[in-house]
């Protein structure tokens, strides 16, 4: 697991933003995973995970307070959160500013109707070339309608590890694109579920309020995040 916590984007969020920036103004390919103890502790267990994440073109970044915690515990300096739902919003920003081409896989089809209707009309510049509901039978299937369109921003929105996979599988069908899985953001960005209010964030609380709100997320968190204290104690 060290090698993970070693491989972690540890700037601030603001320099990460500048890369995205560069690297979509230049048609660069990238892949971002967005971590989390459970993402990290998939990969004890996972041996396609293991990969995706440590290939060398892979980009991690921290976006769990469990892994900044984590992180500084065992002696490296990550400097802050870099989100999923924040990256999304970045990129459709830097995206209607360099009008750029998007396209939205994941999420339920009523979720991914409205993403449709909020982007295209706050975002103007911003072109959707294509979305797709994450609950499709043939999902390799849709990764080649993907390609074929050549957009600049795909965002993957079907929780981890189906969207890591999904994207790491098809990656090289493409010459450019910014990839990321970006969870449950699309359930936020379309304004079918509020993120956690600005003070739960502030206070590095935000995994509470999610549990608070989904009762039913207790069992997941407790098995990613105390087995992954445990596992990181060991490291020190
Ligand atoms: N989802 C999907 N296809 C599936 C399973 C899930 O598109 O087969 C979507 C789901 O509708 C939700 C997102 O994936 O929008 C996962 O959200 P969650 O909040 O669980 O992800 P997290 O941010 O916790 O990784």
């Amino acid at each position: 697991m060290r090698n993970l916590f070693e491989k972690l984007y540890n700037k601030d969020a603001e320099s990460f933003y500048n890369i995205l920036k560069k690297n979509l103004k230049y048609n660069k390919k990238m892949f971002i995973v967005t971590a989390n103890p459970e993402t990290f502790m998939m990969s004890e267990k996972d041996k396609e995970m293991a990969e995706l994440l440590l290939d060398k073109n892979t980009i991690l970044v921290p976006d769990g307070i469990g892994i900044v915690k984590a992180a500084r515990m065992i002696n490296y300096d990550v400097k802050e959160r870099i989100t999923g739902i924040d990256i999304a919003n970045e990129l459709i920003e830097l995206g209607d500013s360099l009008k750029k081409k998007i396209y939205f896989f994941g999420a339920k089809p009523e979720v991914i109707k409205s993403l449709n209707n909020v982007i295209s009309e706050k975002y103007p510049n911003l072109k959707i070339v294509g979305s797709k509901d994450g609950y499709v039978k043939d999902k390799d299937k849709v990764f080649d309608e993907i390609a074929e369109l050549e957009p600049d921003i795909i965002l993957v929105a079907m929780g981890i590890p189906l969207q890591e996979k999904l994207i790491y599988k098809h990656l090289n069908k493409f010459k450019k694109g910014i990839f990321v899985g970006v969870g449950g953001s699309f359930d936020v960005i379309s304004g079918h579920k509020k993120r956690a209010p600005k003070i739960f964030i502030k206070l590095n609380l935000e995994w509470l309020y999610r549990i608070l709100k989904e009762p039913s997320r207790i069992k997941r968190f407790y098995d990613s995040n105390v087995k992954f204290l445990f596992k990181v104690r060991k490291l020190k």
